[in-house]
């Protein structure tokens, strides 16, 4: 999706505080943080909700969850940490290329 701002930033086409990146996915720090520490885990495919995944989706999905607890402690998450998908317009989705956020630290400000 050319006019994708995360298909840009997992190409490397846009700058991004990137934390991890292999084959499939990508995770970089998000530029408006509600939280000390707020890091976004993306599939390098498109996928633009929640909603649109497939069966197929399947391992992706579950590789995106299980990075976030090493990702969380990797950035100082000790005690834990929250994950939010927002899928659609209705869930409060802005981006619509599929993420995982995950924050944490501090007073995390709860996003509806
Ligand atoms: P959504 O509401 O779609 O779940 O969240 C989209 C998130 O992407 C927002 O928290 C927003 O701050 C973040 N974001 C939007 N554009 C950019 C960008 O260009 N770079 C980074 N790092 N984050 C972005
Ligand atoms: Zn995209």
């Amino acid at each position: 999706m050319s006019d994708c701002i995360f298909c840009k930033i997992a190409a490397g086409q846009l700058p991004s505080g990137k934390i991890y990146e292999d084959d499939e996915v990508v995770a970089f720090h998000d530029i408006h943080p509600f939280a000390r520490v707020h890091f976004m885990i993306v599939p390098k495919a498109h996928i633009a909700t929640l909603s649109d995944c497939l069966p197929e989706h399947q391992a992706l999905l579950g590789k995106m969850l299980l990075l976030a607890p090493r990702l969380a402690r990797e950035q100082g998450l000790d005690t834990g940490f929250k994950t939010l998908i927002n899928t659609g317009r209705g869930g409060g989705q802005e981006v619509f290329h599929i993420h995982v956020h995950v924050f944490g630290g501090g007073d995390p400000v709860r996003k509806s």
